[in-house]
């Protein structure tokens, strides 16, 4: 076992001590590297159609065809679009809290293997898969990344890889800290972004071959700001198309 593989199962070992097993849901004992029981996994809803074909936003009553919602109608985003794989449900949202705030970074594995849904749903991911397009986390700034030990949107990233067999392309670095958005109106979230973000080295070489598209990943799609200003440094630099999936709908 090389020296990571090593670090990794003393990591597991502690985090067994500390978490051992028990289902986020229900709190039954559970088995594995799991953090939901398969009747906890089994109950929560996938998106449903109709939803906006940007955004994900599910919509009341019967529409034929893609559409925008109303919030999406006269936005320009530089993603095709976002696919959150579940809608906003309290489980996955209190699973997510944890992660980021309670520093619960094995919950990613399981939140990881939740965002896969979106790949096993959505035939406009299909392109993605086909051409190896590689998962590209919205990074966190320095900062923040030393209060957490880790960046959540990496952490489901790495574990989206392991699901669908993307390459984890950390493409992105965050350059300027832009505190919390959670107050902020879309417009204001779209001013506090610009400049914030920039490639990094190995975004810079994938960039530059001018390949045909990249996936951004994040936990919860709300406004789309975040993620329309990732899309927007990516397709800048060469990136021909850009969707966004994350593992649900804020
Ligand atoms: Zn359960
Ligand atoms: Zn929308």
């Amino acid at each position: 076992m090389d020296e990571s593989g090593e670090r990794r199962g003393l990591w597991s070992w502690v985090l067994d001590l500390v978490y051992p097993g028990l289902c986020h849901g229900c709190g039954e004992g559970i088995a594995g590297d799991r953090s939901l029981c398969g009747a906890c996994r089994d109950s929560l809803p996938s998106l449903r159609m109709p939803f906006c074909r940007s955004c994900g936003e599910e919509f009341e009553g019967r529409i034929e065809g893609a559409f925008d919602c109303p919030n999406c109608r006269d936005l320009e985003f530089s993603f095709e679009f976002a696919r959150p794989a579940l809608p906003n449900h309290p489980l996955v949202l209190g699973m997510i809290h944890d992660l980021k705030y309670g520093r619960r970074i094995e919950l990613a594995g399981e939140l990881g293997r939740l965002a896969g849904r979106a790949f096993a749903d959505d035939p406009r991911l299909a392109v993605a898969l086909a051409e190896g397009w590689p998962l590209v986390p919205v990074p966190l700034h320095r900062r923040r990344r030393l209060w957490r030990y880790f960046n959540q949107a990496e952490e489901i990233a790495r574990s989206l890889a392991r699901a669908t067999g993307l390459p984890l392309c950390p493409a992105l670095r965050r350059i300027r800290s832009t505190g919390s958005q959670t107050r902020l109106s879309r417009a204001q979230r779209l001013k506090n972004l610009r400049g914030a973000f920039a490639l990094s080295a190995a975004g810079g070489t994938f960039a530059a071959a001018k390949p045909a598209g990249a996936v951004v990943v994040d936990d919860v799609f709300t406004t789309g700001a975040t993620s329309d200003e990732c899309a927007r440094m990516l397709r800048r630099a060469g990136v021909q198309k850009v969707v966004v999936v994350t593992v649900m709908r804020g």
